[in-house]
């Protein structure tokens, strides 16, 4: 496949099986979108979202209620083979065969897959994830970090086109999602398109062209990056004065006016009506004069409440 996006997902429901003729969970409501080539695309939302739910469709793992999904142009019920041939899943949970090595691991699992040993690039893989001095050693002996880079490698020894990563840093420490990031650019970078779920959105942010937000089962925002964080038009601007404040200052444009501390006010305003100048001047109209000036940029954090908080008061 040449053209096309990596992934294609259309009208995914999944309602899992409830108990005693109970109607179960709908885990993913109708939910369609494109994983373009080439990128790394996030898949973000909080616990519980329906993220592994539609990941595990994907491996197969997950039999779906109804709707289609293509990988590389490969549809996954008429095309099964093809399509798990063309992704690499590395699961949520960590889970090996204590008894068997890294170097063990990925031939095993290049086997599973029918890749002739000519073909294999178990060494190789192993250099990629930094696991290259421990070859021999037994899985149980690894450390966490290091079984996370496994699987990694585990994902690839097809050499599919797509790497899937199911909340690859959830509960690791900073220094181990730091090399997690750099891992997953350098694949990215070789050409692999990756798409990771998290619900940690700085890492989304952070790492991804492109991110679908799924709440509770729907898809809420399928955006670029940069489209998501332009959609959080507040600012804000905080302010120490040279006096206390009696009556905190009104306009239009600001959103919200706070006392944050002795002579510090902290104004919200909306970017497109007024900008930090404007906020100043006003201020020093009054009579006050500025000692001191910080603004924040809204983030994707803010997008990201705001959206689920809309999508909450729309169900
Ligand atoms: P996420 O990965 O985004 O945290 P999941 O896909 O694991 O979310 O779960 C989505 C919803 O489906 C949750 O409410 C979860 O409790 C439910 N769920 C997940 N797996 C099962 C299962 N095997 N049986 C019943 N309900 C499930
Ligand atoms: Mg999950």
């Amino acid at each position: 496949m040449s053209t096309g996006p990596a992934i294609s997902i259309r009208n995914m429901v999944k309602r899992y099986a409830g108990e005693k003729g109970e109607s179960g969970k709908l885990a993913l409501d109708d939910v369609s979108f494109d994983v373009p080539q080439g990128g790394i695309f996030g898949l973000l939302g909080p616990n519980g979202a329906g993220k592994s739910t539609l990941i595990n469709i994907l491996a197969g793992l997950v039999k779906k209620t109804s709707g289609t999904a293509e990988i590389w142009g490969f549809d996954i019920d008429r095309d099964m083979r093809n399509a798990k041939r063309s992704i690499g899943i590395v699961p949520q949970e960590v889970v090996f065969d204590p008894f068997f090595t890294p170097y063990e691991v990925l031939e095993n699992q290049a086997g599973l897959y029918g890749v002739p040993k000519s073909m294999r690039r178990s060494m190789e893989l192993l250099r990629a994830v930094h696991l290259e001095d421990k070859k021999g050693a037994y899985a149980r002996t690894l450390s966490g970090g290091m079984k996370r880079r496994l699987l990694i490698a585990k994902a690839m020894v097809h050499s599919p086109p797509v790497l899937v990563l199911d909340e690859p840093t959830a509960g690791v420490d900073v220094e181990l999602r730091r090399q997690l990031w750099e891992l997953v650019e350098e694949m990215n970078s070789e050409g692999v398109t990756v798409v990771l779920t998290t619900h940690y959105l700085e890492e989304a942010e952070q790492l991804c062209e492109r991110i679908a937000i799924i709440n509770h089962g729907k898809l809420i925002a399928n955006k670029t990056t940069r489209e998501l964080v332009d959609m959080a038009r507040e600012k804000i601007v905080v302010l120490t004065l040279d006096r206390d404040v009696e009556a905190l200052p009104t306009h239009p444009a600001f959103l919200k006016c706070e006392t944050v501390g002795e002579r510090m006010i902290e104004i919200t305003y909306d970017m497109d009506r007024i900008n930090a100048g404007e906020v100043l001047t006003l201020i020093q109209g009054e009579g006050f004069a500025i000692v001191d000036v910080s603004t924040r940029e809204a983030d994707l954090e803010d997008v990201f409440v705001s959206l689920t908080s809309s999508a909450r008061q729309a169900a």
